[in-house]
């Protein structure tokens, strides 16, 4: 009930798409009933969380924030919403998105954007106020990254203990670190994808938005193993982990990659990256500097393959299936086009045009394979540091702290999209488990996040030292 009315006091936030009371409450109150007769508890027992609007949930409207799926009602929830049920979590409701997590904003979704809860701290609203060059106080508001902002502002404002948010080039560390949480990207095939409406279906990864790093090792504990509905996820079993809060620094061999040193760095974050090297350094860890040579190319890479696997993961959206369905209907090619058009946002729509033009039978090799080789060597760049020793290499989440609405929209979305995913995206690529933790505050009383990227289910190790950290 509290979490609910945190809810509706910060509606303003825009983080929520639906808002499951009704349910909510009764799986609460089914929570006590547990208690009270002294059953054994699930790992989430009564404890509210908030899902993704890109996760299907029985019974609750599942929209990713598009027309093309208004009113749809899924009769099956995403294997990872049953795990957090089963475990007796209270499922608040649905957060706000871009349309099919298809951007870095959470700006770009059919119910308008999300606002960053920092927009109305203390911190910034005093120093906003002194340097403003906005003359209207409500047009600050910031935005709050995405393309899970619903998720990480449900979090960072109190009105959940945990959410689930996607993350298929950074959308769920992206917004975790512009709104001071905390958010954690699997090992690719760790976490169940079924009922995650696909992106990219070879990067897509469930993510977990949380207060601390303690609270995602629990959730983590909870959704992590094998789903025979999702043929990625691995066989072995996982053991669920409690973290430590000692760890023997001067057994860690951290990694700084140089090809972070992007341009668009904040000269705050790039000090704050090097203050928290020398943290581990007095620590007694080692600190080494090391190269991912192709890191340049991560960004068009992950363009061709991303627009790629778009292209062809949205042909399910014919107006037949699911959701949206034009009534011009003159012929089925009328009627499909027309159902595309009213469906998508023009950001969908451009992803689905770049993606089959790198799919035709004449630039296949030229985009598509190369591409992918190149995401291999992406991808080997990793194997090679950490076969070198190295245990979690240390990176910036951001290039910055987080920037006003007004300002965000100035520029070309799609370009922005891309730069902001530059210390993200490459662990998709490879796969490879990272996590941000919020770090500090900016100049302007923002929160910046720094990023640990370890080694291929190595979570226990990743998430020791992200809490070591913290
Ligand atoms: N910003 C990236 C994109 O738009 C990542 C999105 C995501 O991780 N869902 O593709």
């Amino acid at each position: 009930q509290r979490c609910l009315s945190f809810i509706k006091a910060t509606k303003f936030l825009n983080a929520y798409i639906t808002i499951a009371e009704d349910t909510a409450l009764k799986q609460a109150e089914e929570s006590e009933e547990r208690y009270r007769r002294g059953q054994i508890l699930g790992d989430l027992d009564g404890i509210p969380v908030a899902v993704k609007d890109n996760f299907n949930t029985a019974g609750i409207e599942t929209t990713c924030a598009s027309n093309m799926l208004k009113g749809y009602i899924p009769p099956y929830s995403a294997t990872v919403v049953q795990k957090l049920l089963d475990q007796g979590a209270v499922l608040l409701g649905k957060t706000n998105l871009d349309e099919f997590a298809m951007g870095s904003g959470s700006t770009d979704g059919i119910f308008g954007p999300v606002r960053n809860p920092w927009s109305y701290s203390r911190q910034y609203r005093e120093k906003s106020v002194q340097n403003s060059h906005i003359e209207n106080e409500d047009s600050n508001w910031l935005v709050t990254g995405g393309s899970s902002g619903g998720s990480a502002a449900a979090v960072s404002s109190f009105t959940c203990f945990a959410a689930l948010g996607s993350d298929t080039g950074g959308s769920t560390r992206n917004p975790a670190a512009h709104c001071g949480v905390v958010g954690l990207k699997p090992t690719y095939g760790l976490i169940s994808r079924h009922g995650l409406i696909p992106l990219v279906n070879s990067m897509d990864v469930p993510g977990i938005l949380t207060r601390c790093v303690d609270d995602a090792a629990i959730v983590l504990g909870v959704l992590a193993g094998h789903d025979p509905k999702d043929s990625t996820t691995v066989q072995d079993p996982f053991k669920p982990f409690e973290l430590t809060s000692f760890i023997d620094a001067s057994k860690l061999c951290i990694g700084i990659p140089k090809e972070y040193h992007a341009p668009g760095l904040s000269s705050e974050t790039l000090a704050l990256w090097s203050k928290a090297a020398d943290l581990f350094e007095n620590a007694g860890a080692k600190v080494i500097e090391v190269s991912l040579p192709h890191t340049r190319y991560s960004i068009v890479c992950y363009h061709v393959l991303c627009t790629a696997e778009v292209a062809s993961n949205m042909a399910r959206f014919d107006g037949l299936e699911y959701g949206h369905r034009s009534s011009m209907d003159k012929s089925t090619e009328v009627m499909y086009a027309a159902t595309r058009r009213e469906g998508f946002n023009d950001v969908v729509r451009g992803r689905i045009l770049s993606g089959n033009y790198f799919l035709l039978k004449q630039n296949y090799e030229t985009y598509f394979i190369k591409a992918q080789k190149v995401r291999r060597l992406i991808a080997n760049d990793f194997v090679n540091v950490f076969r070198n020793g190295i245990d979690v290499l240390l990176t910036p989440t951001t290039l910055s702290d987080t920037i006003p609405y007004v300002e965000f929209i100035k520029e070309d979305n799609r370009t922005r999209s891309a730069q902001d995913d530059i210390f993200t995206q490459a662990a998709n690529m490879a796969g490879l488990p990272a996590i941000t933790v919020p770090t500090a505050l900016s100049e302007k009383g923002l929160p910046i996040g720094l990023q640990f990227i370890g080694r291929a289910f190595q979570e226990q190790q990743l998430l020791t030292v992200a809490k070591w950290f913290e």
